[in-house]
C-alpha cells in the first residue's frame, strides 16, 4: 500500500479506496517538488492525488466541476518539480458529479486515448495511449522537463486567437480585425474580415461554439492560414470572396477552462433563436442576417468536435437533404465531394451528410446556428457544421489544421468550379 500525500489534509494516509475518491480541489497539491495546479487561463484539474512514494510516481486529476457552465470535460494543467525523463502515471479520472441539474456526463467525452503534452505550453504532442478503465484512463508518461503541461487536447486560449488575428491582419490587405460583441462576462468575441470587402459572396467561418471542443479552433487555425497565403488559388478566393472568421465565440468557457455544452440554460449553439441569451450569438445573428437579407452570403460553416467514437471527420447537414431543390442539394453536394478530395486525402473524411436528427425536436433544432442561418438563406446558401474527430492520432494541431487547409481549398474549389 502506497503512502499517499494529500496536500489539503497534510496527512500521509494509506491509499484506501475512499481516500482516493476525496477530492482535494484546492491546487496546487505537493509532496517534494511535485506539484499540479491549474490556475491560469483555460485551466482545469481537481487534484486526487499525488504519490511519489511508489517505484513510478503517479498523479490522478479529473476535470474540474463548473456546474451549469456545461459538460466536464476539458482538463488542462501544469506539473512542476518534476525531474526531466522521469517515467509518471497520470490518471485522469471522469468527472461524474452532475454538472446542471439531473445531468452527469458520459466518462468517453473526458478521457482521450493519448494526452496532449508540452514542455512550453506551445507546442504539443501526444502522449503514448493510455490504459482506459470505464471511467479513468492512465498515461504513461515520460516528464520532457522539470515543469510540463498536459491537456484533453492542444489548448487555443484566446491569446492564441488575439496572436492568429494579428498575424492574418499584417499579412494580407485588406483584412480588418473587428470586435464581434462583448461576452456576458465582458470579454472581447474577436474576429476578422479578410478577402475582397465588395465582393458578392461572403464566407462566415466560426468556431468554439462549444468551450471544450479546442480543436475546432485548431481547424479554423488552418482554414485561414491557407486563405491568407500566397497559393494563387488562395489569391484569387481573396479577390473574388470577403471571408468573415471568428476563431472563439464561447469566450467565457474557453477562459474559465469550463466545457461550455449543455450550459444552462443553454449553450451557444442552442441560443440561435429570437432572444439570443449570449451577445454574440445575438451580433452574429444580426450581421448573418443583413449578409442575408443582401443576398451575400454564400457558404456557413460551424466548427465543432464530436463525439469520441467518430474517428473520420464529418458533416451535419441539411436534415430535409431528399426534399431541397435540386440547386441546393447540388450545392451541398458539389461541397461535400470537394471536401472529402482536400481533407480525405490526408485524414480521411465521411463521404456523407449527417443530419441532426439526433435532437428531438424541431424547436430545439431551429435554435442550432446551421439550422438557423440555412433556414434564414435562399437555395444558394450553403451552411455546414464540421465535425472534426479528436481522439485519433490526427487530434493534433499538425492534424487539425490539415483539416482546415483541406477545408480551405475545398472552399476555393467549390466558389470557382461552378
Ligand atoms: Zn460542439
Amino acid at each position: 500500500m502506497s503512502r499517499i500525500f494529500l496536500a489539503a489534509t497534510g496527512r500521509h494516509i494509506g491509499c484506501g479506496l475512499a481516500a482516493c475518491l476525496i477530492v482535494f480541489a484546492g491546487t496546487p497539491a505537493a509532496l517534494g517538488q511535485l506539484t499540479v495546479s491549474a490556475d491560469f487561463p483555460g485551466g482545469s484539474a481537481e487534484v486526487l492525488v499525488i504519490d511519489v512514494d511508489s517505484e513510478i510516481a503517479s498523479i490522478e486529476v479529473r476535470p474540474k466541476l463548473r456546474y451549469d457552465r456545461g459538460w466536464p470535460c476539458w482538463w488542462y494543467f501544469r506539473v512542476d518539480g518534476a525531474v526531466a525523463g522521469q517515467r509518471l502515471n497520470v490518471t485522469v479520472r471522469a468527472n461524474q458529479e452532475p454538472f446542471r441539474e439531473g445531468r452527469t456526463l458520459s466518462p468517453a467525452w473526458a478521457l482521450p486515448r493519448r494526452a496532449a503534452i508540452s514542455s512550453d505550453n506551445v507546442h504539443w504532442s501526444q502522449t503514448d495511449p493510455g490504459e482506459a478503465q470505464r471511467d479513468r484512463i492512465t498515461y504513461p508518461v515520460l516528464a520532457p522537463a522539470t515543469t510540463f503541461w498536459l491537456a484533453w487536447g492542444p489548448p487555443f486560449q484566446s491569446a492564441h486567437a488575439d496572436e492568429l488575428l494579428a498575424l492574418i491582419a499584417a499579412k494580407v490587405e485588406p483584412a480588418t480585425p473587428f470586435e464581434l460583441a462583448r461576452t456576458r462576462e465582458g470579454r472581447a468575441v474577436n474576429g476578422i474580415r479578410l478577402g475582397n470587402p465588395d465582393a458578392g459572396d461572403v464566407v462566415w467561418i466560426q468556431a468554439r461554439q462549444h468551450a471544450w471542443e479546442s480543436g475546432s479552433s485548431w481547424v479554423a487555425e488552418g482554414f485561414v492560414r491557407w486563405v491568407a497565403c500566397d497559393d494563387p488559388a488562395a489569391v484569387r478566393l481573396r479577390e473574388r470572396t470577403q471571408i468573415v472568421f471568428i476563431p472563439i465565440m464561447d469566450v467565457d468557457n474557453v477562459q474559465l477552462g469550463a466545457g461550455g455544452k449543455d450550459a444552462t440554460p443553454r449553450d451557444h449553439n442552442r441560443d440561435w433563436c429570437t432572444e439570443p441569451i449570449y451577445p454574440e450569438v445575438a451580433a452574429a445573428q444580426v450581421l448573418i442576417g443583413q449578409l442575408i437579407d443582401a443576398g451575400r452570403l454564400r457558404v456557413f460553416l460551424d466548427l465543432h468536435n464530436p463525439a469520441a467514437g467518430d474517428k473520420l471527420p464529418f458533416y451535419f447537414g441539411p436534415s430535409d437533404y431528399e426534399n431541397l431543390p435540386e440547386v441546393e442539394r447540388s450545392n451541398y453536394d458539389r461541397f461535400l465531394s470537394h471536401t472529402v478530395r482536400r481533407v480525405g486525402e490526408p485524414i480521411g473524411f465521411l463521404p456523407h451528410f449527417r443530419s441532426s436528427d439526433y435532437i428531438k425536436t424541431k424547436e430545439e433544432r431551429d435554435r442550432v446556428s446551421r439550422h438557423w442561418v440555412a433556414g434564414r438563406g435562399g437555395p444558394d446558401l450553403t451552411a455546414l457544421t464540421l465535425e472534426t474527430s479528436w481522439d485519433t492520432d490526427h487530434g493534433t494541431i499538425s492534424g487539425y489544421r490539415k483539416v482546415g487547409q483541406g477545408l480551405a481549398r475545398a472552399l476555393a474549389d467549390f466558389l470557382t468550379d461552378e
